[in-house]
């Protein structure tokens, strides 16, 4: 089974005949949001916890990347993204200039004008970042413009991608926002870390 999530980056591949038995997790998906909020609040310690346990632990890459996308895989089954729309409520995606490029263009728009009606500087150089949240292409929970979506949406959560342990800080701190990101991790923690306690 390969996770293909439309993203420029690798996705990691599951083997299919993995003994997922051995220590895999069964385990109900938590997928209202605003329980997820409060959990995840009230988990944010533990989660810390958690990945210094990770980044100390000599579990191998390999191995934690295949438990991160079969966990990806279950809770995005599970959660529908439009029905959910909280990445694109409360947080503001990072755009390069081919983003800018390509929604302007999909706008009917040049290239100044959009940036003028729509955008302002991103965090980094040659950035730029929607004006407000909720975005201003949402339009009840859906993506206006989901064909010419930045980069940055389409990787979000950003679980297909290699090398998790190295992305802990982002993956704690988006458990507040993503249902999918919340059970993924507390499937991990259930698999790796809460069972040897
Ligand atoms: S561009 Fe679309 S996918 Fe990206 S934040 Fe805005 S509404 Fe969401
Ligand atoms: S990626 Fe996460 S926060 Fe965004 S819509 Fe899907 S479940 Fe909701």
């Amino acid at each position: 089974m390969i996770i293909d999530v439309g993203r420029d980056d690798k996705p990691v591949a599951l083997r299919t005949e993995e003994p997922e038995s051995a220590g895999r997790i069964v385990m109900d998906i938590e997928m209202d949001i605003d329980q997820v909020r409060v959990l995840a609040e009230r988990a944010r310690d533990e989660n810390w916890r958690f990945r210094t346990f990770i980044k100390s632990s000599d579990l191998s890459q390999a191995r934690l990347d295949r438990a991160v996308a079969r966990y990806y895989a279950e809770a995005a089954g599970k959660i529908d993204c439009c029905a959910c729309a909280n990445c694109c409520t409360v947080m503001s995606p990072q755009m390069a200039k081919k983003d800018v490029r390509r929604l302007a263009r999909t706008m009917s728009l040049p290239e100044g004008d959009f940036i003028d009606r729509y955008l302002q500087p991103g965090q980094d150089r040659d950035t730029y970042a929607p004006r407000q949240a909720p975005c201003p292409f949402l339009r009840g929970k859906l993506c206006t413009v989901y064909e010419a979506r930045p980069d940055n949406c389409r990787s979000f959560p950003n679980l297909h991608k290699r090398d998790f342990r190295s992305r802990l800080i982002q993956v704690v701190e988006n458990s507040t926002v993503c249902p999918i990101v919340y059970n993924v991790l507390d499937l991990l923690k259930l698999e790796f870390w809460r069972r040897r306690r």
